[in-house]
């Protein structure tokens, strides 16, 4: 069969196929604790279903601007500026199918073939591929001291002349390492003083713990929207627990916001009129709903930390955001692919291979579910990995005895 080599070179999403699996395991009747879930188990905020159903009752849902309706983009202005003090323009903003496709249409409309875009690892998985996808070439820059947080002397000498973005998280995915505010602010100055587009990948943004407080990163600028080369992303996937509405944005200059809704206009059109709805309805609601959710996720950060920090061997950074932590296994196997598949088969716990993320020899854990799976599935993998631990468990309503120790 005739493919093209592009998109024959992109990989599989790791964590959706990890998703699937977990899923025809747990429909065999197998007990699964999938600590590898990157979405929060809340129900959708109410005034999301109440504004979507009115729009579906109304049996009359047809194409809208294809940068989203004129009413999400009002609650979205408003939005940002309650959270990032800034009032962007309604041309400033296009409304996108998940923050993902806005990462994706934003790539697609500032690279040039062999453009180059600086990754830092740890990284979402999804960054590397969307850049080749693109034809812009991914630049990974790892921090020299060994540890998770991105250091601006490692990045300033990856910058070249065919640097065109640089993409940050933070909160971050998969590390759940919150950036100082220093380092945001050096990035920031740095990518404006050199004309280098710097993508903001804010999906997690108010997800933080230890009573800090989401920093946005207009603050650290002084130019406006339109002359900034600051991008922000961001949705209702993470914030709201709605991951499977698909309702996403990016803030960015007119210039650019016209030429990717040209692109999106070629591609899908606008989203879904119903699920844009939905996301106004979610930003124009009650607010506690997101509140209530990190108070969840961070008493489930603590769990985890007491947990990991009782497993010998495991070294783990304390994460101040998101649902992930990122510890190292390579004590035990620095194969973090055969240790992942290894867990699953021998524990039924799901985790995600640090080699994804361009971080080998450490295991990505979620911590967005139960208080019962996180406990459940830490004692599960010292059972299958330390042998200090008890050799029998009980593995649903069977026991089981570790044999391989
Ligand atoms: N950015 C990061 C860092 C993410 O983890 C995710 C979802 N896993 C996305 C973007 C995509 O979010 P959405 O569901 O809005 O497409």
């Amino acid at each position: 069969m005739s493919l093209s080599f592009i998109a024959r070179s992109i990989a599989e999403s790791p964590t959706l196929r990890l998703n699937e699996e977990a899923e025809l395991l747990r429909q065999r009747g197998e007990s699964v604790i999938h600590l590898g879930i990157g979405e929060p188990k809340n129900k959708a905020p109410i005034n999301a279903i109440l504004t979507s159903a009115a729009t579906l009752s109304r049996a009359d849902v047809k194409y809208c601007p294809t940068d989203g309706t004129p009413s999400l983009k009002k609650a979205i202005i408003t939005y940002t500026e309650e959270n990032y003090g800034k009032v962007p323009d309604p041309d400033n903003v296009i409304v996108c199918s998940g923050a993902k496709q806005a990462i994706f249409n934003l790539l697609y409309t500032i690279l040039n073939p062999q453009d180059e875009v600086i990754i830092l690892a740890p990284y979402w998985v999804s960054y590397p591929e969307m850049v080749r996808m693109a034809l812009g070439v991914p630049v990974f820059v790892t921090p020299e001291d060994g540890g998770l947080h991105p250091r601006m002397k490692d990045i300033v000498e990856a910058v070249g002349s065919a640097t065109k973005a640089i993409i940050v998280n933070s909160p971050n995915n998969p590390s759940g390492l919150v950036y100082s505010d220093d380092f945001i602010s050096e990035i920031v100055e740095f990518c404006e003083k050199r004309g280098i587009y710097l993508i903001m990948d804010d999906i997690y943004h108010k997800l933080v713990f230890d009573d800090r407080k989401p920093t946005p990163c207009y603050e650290f600028t002084d130019k406006e929207i339109e002359d900034s080369r600051l991008i922000v992303i961001n949705g209702i996937s993470k914030l709201y627990g709605m991951t499977g509405f698909r309702i996403g944005w990016a803030i960015a200059p007119e210039k650019l916001v016209k030429v990717m809704t040209n692109v999106q206009s070629q591609v899908t059109s606008c989203p879904s009129v119903v699920l844009q709805a939905a996301a106004e309805g979610a930003l124009t609601g009650i607010q506690g709903i997101v509140e209530s959710l990190r108070l969840t996720i961070e008493n489930n950060r603590n769990i985890i930390m007491s947990e990991l920090s009782a497993f010998n061997g495991v070294k783990v950074t304390k994460p101040g955001g998101a649902f992930y932590c990122l510890p190292d296994f390579s004590s035990y196997n620095k194969d973090s692919v055969d240790l992942s598949e290894f867990l699953l088969r021998r524990a039924l716990v799901v985790t995600v291979p640090g080699k994804e993320f361009g971080m080998e020899g450490h295991l990505r854990l979620s911590y967005a579910g139960s208080v019962k799976e996180i406990t459940e599935g830490i004692t599960r993998i010292k059972w299958a990995l330390d042998p200090n631990s008890p050799n029998e468990i009980y593995i649903g309503n069977r026991k089981v005895v570790r044999d391989w120790l």
